[in-house]
């Protein structure tokens, strides 16, 4: 978990290190590059809202008009007082966090107008907010809550730093929860926002800033693509598409497994077609956890692969006979509706249910074949582990 958490963040501390670096750059970069760089975050906004436009991520593309609305701001000299400030820098953090957090939707669909709503809200209340400079706004936005001598070292009002603290411990939080390149990124450009808007920085770095912040975009929008292509959606297992890649790699001594759940059309008649999703998932969790260095995979259906790379039928048997105990072994609690006989009333009685699986499995070294060629021999193996009575392992 920590790890998936870890990986996601690698390339954003990578974009956000470079920023840095050319931030330091500033007093040595010649005028001609910090020219050219003037337009750079304009190209690389449209490219990327375009991506996300097309890819139908409608939270980057909330996050993009973001950025562009703070870089905006900042290079027009619109932020003039501390008013102005406390307000970009309190609402910034607090919008990115709704947008990481909204699922996505269609943005020219009515579930958006949610956000189109709440967005423009902000926007009315600050227009209103800076022209009518209410009291009770000033009071809360830039009241001391602490003797001021603590936050010297900023300028940051404190109810900004609280919301800043507040939206960075809530998406690591998520992010720990249910990691995601979104999320990864959403901590990166809160980063980047928080040393845009302490720093005050000029026109150079804040281009530099507000492009690493969109390149962080980018590989959100390229990273979530690469997991709608190679990862199923309802386990999260790798899919067909990932097996092949694999089969087209894998050479030497190396087994196949075909893993099949026992009369899943029954279980599915009987408790239902969402209990049968969450009978997937459960076992792609346990798969997860199969030993011997194998990937798992979902075939399709309620039908997995397991590959293991380097090693033979007499190593691989003990691993996919530990899954298959495993799952066998999990007692799956079950919803099951019935109505009283005396009273109108349903009520939900809980069941333990046993769901078990079958493994068909063979190798590389007996048989001439490809790994397609051993994927059907291991489906054949399945057919034998069926035919003796399920809930077991055939070669
Ligand atoms: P056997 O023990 O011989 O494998 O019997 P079976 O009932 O599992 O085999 P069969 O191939 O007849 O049925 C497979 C069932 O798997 C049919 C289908 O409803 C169910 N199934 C396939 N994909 C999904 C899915 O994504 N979710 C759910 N809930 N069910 C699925
Ligand atoms: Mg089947
Ligand atoms: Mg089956």
């Amino acid at each position: 978990m920590i790890f998936n958490i870890f990986k996601s963040l690698v390339p954003i501390f990578l974009i956000l290190f470079l920023a840095l670096y050319g931030y330091q750059q500033n007093f040595s970069t010649a005028y001609p590059v910090i020219n050219s760089l003037m337009y750079l975050p304009a190209i690389l906004a449209v490219f990327i809202a375009s991506l996300a436009l097309h890819f139908n991520r409608s939270s980057i593309f909330f996050i993009i008009v973001l950025l562009m609305s703070v870089n905006l701001l900042l290079n027009f000299d619109f932020v003039a007082t501390n008013m102005h400030y406390a307000l970009l820098a309190g609402f910034s953090p607090l919008l990115l966090l709704v947008f990481t957090i909204t699922p996505e939707r269609s943005l020219f669909s009515f579930r958006a107008v949610p956000l189109y709503v709440l967005v423009l809200s902000v926007v009315g209340f600050s227009i209103w907010t800076v022209f009518e400079k209410p009291d009770w706004v000033s009071l809360y936005l830039l009241k001391d809550w602490f003797p001021a001598r603590y936050f010297d070292w900023t300028h940051f009002p404190q109810t900004v730093i609280f919301i800043a603290i507040f939206v960075m411990f809530s998406l690591l939080l998520i992010s720990l929860i249910k990691p995601s390149p979104l999320k990864a990124t959403s901590i990166g450009i809160l980063v980047l926002l928080i040393i845009v808007l302490q720093l005050k920085t000029n026109t150079y770095s804040l281009n530099i800033f507000i492009s690493s912040a969109l390149l962080m975009c980018l590989y959100a929008i390229v990273q979530e693509s690469w997991r709608m292509a190679y990862l199923d959606e309802l386990t999260e297992l790798p899919g067909r598409r990932a097996l092949k890649e694999k089969f087209q790699s894998i050479s030497g001594l190396y087994t196949v497994a075909m893993l099949d759940v026992d009369h899943f059309k029954k279980f599915n008649d009987t408790y239902g077609h969402d209990t049968g999703d969450t009978v997937l998932r459960m076992i792609a969790s346990k798969m997860n956890k199969v030993g011997g260095g194998g990937f798992c995979y979902r075939y399709g259906g309620e039908e997995f692969t397991v590959v293991f790379p380097g090693k033979g039928v007499s190593d691989a048997e003990i691993h996919l006979e530990n899954l298959r105990k495993s799952i066998a072994d999990m007692p799956f609690v079950v919803n099951r509706q019935s109505r009283r006989k005396d009273s109108n009333k349903s009520t939900k009685k809980q069941k333990i249910v046993q769901v078990t699986v079958s493994i068909g499995y063979v190798d590389s070294s007996t048989k001439n074949k490809n790994a397609w060629g051993l994927l059907k021999l291991a489906d054949l193996a399945l057919y034998r582990a069926k035919k003796k009575g399920r809930n077991r392992l055939a070669c």
